[in-house]
């Protein structure tokens, strides 16, 4: 059978991704207080599952065929689709964990950036922190865009500005965000850059994952031989920060962000409003 999902959402279908976007919120919390020097990522793993499964959903990433785990874990040159490990985690370790739930079929999608602090290396530390600050402050300007953007390719084109703004910094083109609903990965393809297109137009129903992955050196990547694992070709740090966000009549709520995004936009001078 083949047929076209509507890009829109109706305003039930909204209400219906709530749930999901928390528990995937909930999964990333839980992940993130167990990362530091001498944990694993199969540890962060085992509690973003455990953190889903208490909110009675599901992880998507484990219904990707070949797939088993619940979140993918990149460290250092690993950008994305990390295969979580048991390698004891390193002070000034960058580590990015990409999350994901399903429940009644609606899912969500996000992913965040930690570097675990090394005291003998207070410069590198304080290097990949930036990295990792001003990639999840380009998610935010996306998101920041995505509120009063009349097409969706200007997420692209705000993210992008932002990071020009900041240095000399990479963008990834390998990789793209994407639509989510019943699927975690459905059109329409969302950009952390500029293109020629327009894109689809924004207004109520439209629901996306906006997902820049940034670098400090060149944006040329590969997969490793476990199929998975994308990795720097010059092997330089990488950040991945990721929301899942509904637009609705009323204006925008970031799904994945327990307080819709309210904290992270009220500097940029947007409002998220709760779907009624
Ligand atoms: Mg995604």
């Amino acid at each position: 059978m083949s047929f076209r999902r509507s890009l829109y959402k109706t305003p039930a279908q909204l209400r219906l991704m709530q749930a999901p976007g928390l528990a995937t919120a909930a999964s990333l919390d839980a992940a993130r207080a167990v990362l530091r020097a001498g944990s694993t990522t199969l540890e962060a793993d085992a509690a973003a599952e455990a953190a889903i499964t208490a909110r009675g959903g599901r992880s998507n990433f484990k219904l990707e065929p070949g797939y088993r785990h619940t979140v993918c874990a990149s460290v250092n040159e690993d950008v994305v689709h990390g295969i979580p490990s048991g390698r004891k985690l390193e002070p000034g370790d960058i580590v990015s964990i990409d999350s994901g739930a399903v429940i009644d079929g609606w899912n969500g999608d996000a992913a965040f950036t930690l570097v675990i602090p090394d005291p003998s290396r207070p410069d590198r530390t304080a290097e990949r922190q930036r990295l990792s600050d001003i990639t999840e402050q380009s998610l935010w300007r996306g998101i920041a865009q995505l509120a009063k953007a009349r097409y969706l390719n200007e997420v692209g084109e705000a993210i992008q500005d932002y990071i020009e703004s900041q240095g000399s910094y990479g963008i990834l083109t390998d990789y793209v965000g994407h639509g989510i609903g019943r699927s975690m990965h459905e059109a329409p393809p969302v950009f952390n850059y500029r293109v020629r297109q327009k894109g689809p137009e924004v207004r109520p129903g439209l629901v996306v994952a906006i997902e820049p992955m940034v670098v400090h050196g060149d944006i040329d990547t590969f997969v490793r031989e476990d199929g998975w694992t994308v990795a720097t070709s010059d092997g330089s740090a990488a950040a991945h920060w990721e929301h899942s966000i509904a637009v609705h009549k009323d204006g925008i709520w970031v799904l994945t962000a327990s307080d819709g995004g309210a904290e992270a936009l009220k500097p940029l001078g947007v409002t998220p409003v709760p779907i009624s």
